[in-house]
């Protein structure tokens, strides 16, 4: 019997093309505070964005260090590179810029509605810093819905890690096969879910990780889809 469904935040929520808007708006007020209309946005960031992809990779499973520092070495490394000085206040146009630009998928809020009018308890785990995460989901209405929300600052580590997904689990209080994990991210999101016993259901709305979708129970390419998987797996019992 599912009795809990849990999120992934970006690319599984909100979609990356919003998430791509929102970094080059960050950019781009960066590149405004710092006086340098020379410079092309859009190519600092590219940069900006391999440095963070490169960061991020390495602390993947990781104990938990702040997302903000992370992003802000990213930002300085591409800074250094064209001698630019990253704004002090760096966190806060990070998070007024998600807050503008992020971009909800168009079955979002009604897949998680129906979830609980299911009544299912719906959360989010997500590798997030506290502050962005609250402060996004308010921007975006949605806060009020999850019954509850684990980041990565809350458990100490990042996914795949456990300690994520058993803390969420606890915060639930459903047993691991009660649950359903929907993320975008087959490494991060599918085989941390199935090493502590929930199942996964992994957004691929362009089948683009065809390749990887072994590491995942399910594949939707809407979010809609989640309904019908647990809908399906409570009626064979
Ligand atoms: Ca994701």
């Amino acid at each position: 019997m599912i009795r809990a469904v849990f999120f992934d935040f970006v690319g599984t929520l909100i979609t990356k093309a919003g998430e791509n808007i929102t970094h080059q708006n960050i950019v781009r007020e960066v590149l405004r505070r710092a006086g340098r209309s020379d410079l092309d946005p859009i190519k600092i960031w590219a940069e900006y964005e391999e440095e963070s992809s490169k960061l991020f990779r390495e602390l993947a499973g990781k104990p938990y260090v702040k997302i903000r520092d992370v992003d802000t070495e990213a930002m300085k490394k591409v800074a250094d590179r064209y001698g630019f000085t990253v704004p002090e206040d760096f966190w806060g146009i990070s998070i007024e810029m998600h807050a503008k630009y992020g971009e909800l998928f168009p079955d979002a809020r009604e897949t998680i509605k129906a979830l609980k009018d299911l009544g299912l308890h719906v959360g989010i785990v997500t590798d997030s810093d506290n502050d962005y995460i609250g402060a996004h989901l308010k921007a975006l209405g949605i806060y009020d819905l999850f019954d509850s929300i684990t980041t990565s600052e809350d458990a100490g580590f990042y996914k795949p890690h456990p300690k994520p997904f058993q803390l969420a689990l606890e915060r639930a209080g459903v047993k691991p096969e009660e649950a359903l994990y929907v993320g975008d991210n087959p490494s991060k999101d599918c085989v941390g879910a199935k090493n502590v016993g929930m199942v996964s259901v992994l957004l691929d709305p362009d089948a683009s990780k065809q390749s990887l979708w072994g590491n995942c129970d399910f594949v939707v390419s809407k979010l809609l889809d989640v309904l019908d998987i647990v809908k399906g797996l409570n009626e064979d019992l």
